[in-house]
């Protein structure tokens, strides 16, 4: 009997190979670690660490990606729990299929609960283009259940897909996540630079906060302090960091906003 590639991805998650890493989020005028984001990977028992590109897609392809994105879900809840009054919310990435869930509120909510985690700690991730393949009808019932616990709903990737501002406009969110190839290529002519203006122009009349992903120069993040960007959160700042070393990290009042390589090779 062969094994299927769930099997295994079960196995990788009971032998806990499959890893939370956590990439902090900063307020972009304070500098301070305002919030995290969990990115699976899967560290080998040879300490070979694998990234998610290599192994999400394929699990992607059928609603076999929810075993691992729950099992994030309560990774994240478990570190929120064990940082007490430290604790910064944390987004969780759930795949288009969760989409389906109609009871996804209830599931988070008895996690939540299980953890002793605030509903306004946790944050869900979710694509710009898994909302496209629904009807707006269930997704707005879906975001408007979990926005009704507490929890804050980030739209991921927004600028790459082809959703409507009319879609969005009416989605109970409380982020908009601008798509790091947007920043990449944006940032450096004026109708790059225009477009980008527009993205943060449209969240801030709708009352959306603005994360940045992708952050690796200073350039971008002083562009993104001039659109009054909420949340900066990148290579610039900090790489996702095992779980040890995101709680060091997050645990120190007046972390550095930048060069907190150096920062952590100090700390050994
Ligand atoms: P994403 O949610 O858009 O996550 C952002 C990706 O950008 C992460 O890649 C992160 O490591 C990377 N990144 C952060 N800062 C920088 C930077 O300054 N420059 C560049 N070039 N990249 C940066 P990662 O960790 O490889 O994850 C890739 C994608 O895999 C994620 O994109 C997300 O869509 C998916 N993913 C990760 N973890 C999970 C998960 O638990 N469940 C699901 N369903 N998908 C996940
Ligand atoms: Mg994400
Ligand atoms: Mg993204
Ligand atoms: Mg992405």
């Amino acid at each position: 009997m062969s094994t299927s590639f769930l099997d295994k991805v079960v196995n990788a998650i009971e032998n806990r190979e499959i890893k939370a890493y956590y990439q902090p989020q900063y307020d972009a005028s304070t500098g301070k670690i305002v919030s995290a984001e969990a990115l699976v990977r899967w560290v080998k028992p040879n300490g070979e660490v694998i990234s998610p590109d290599k192994f999400i897609p394929k699990l992607e392809k059928t609603d076999d990606i929810n075993i691992l994105d729950w099992y994030m879900a309560e990774e994240a809840c478990r570190t929120i729990h064990e940082m007490g009054d430290k604790a910064v919310p944390i987004a969780v990435n759930f795949s288009r299929w969760h989409v389906k869930e109609k009871d996804f509120y209830r599931k988070l909510q008895a996690i939540l609960t299980t953890y002793r985690v605030k509903p306004e700690m946790f944050e869900v991730e979710i694509t710009e283009s898994a909302l496209a393949v629904e009807n707006l009808k269930s997704i707005e019932e879906w975001a408007r259940n979990i926005a009704d616990t507490g929890v804050k709903i980030a739209i991921d990737d927004f600028g790459a897909g082809f959703t409507s501002l009319q879609f969005v406009k009416n989605m109970p969110v409380s982020f908009l996540k601008v798509d790091k190839a947007f920043l990449e290529d944006n940032c450096q002519d004026e109708r790059g630079r225009g477009t980008l203006e527009t993205v943060f122009f449209f969240a801030r009349r709708l009352s959306l906060k603005t994360i940045a992903e992708g952050v690796e120069t200073m350039e971008q993040l002083k562009f993104l302090q001039n659109m009054d960007c909420d949340r900066v959160q990148g290579y610039l700042f900090s790489r996702p960091l095992k779980k040890e070393d995101f709680l060091v990290l997050a645990m120190i009042d007046n972390a550095p906003m930048v060069d907190d390589d150096d920062f952590l090779k100090k700390q050994g």
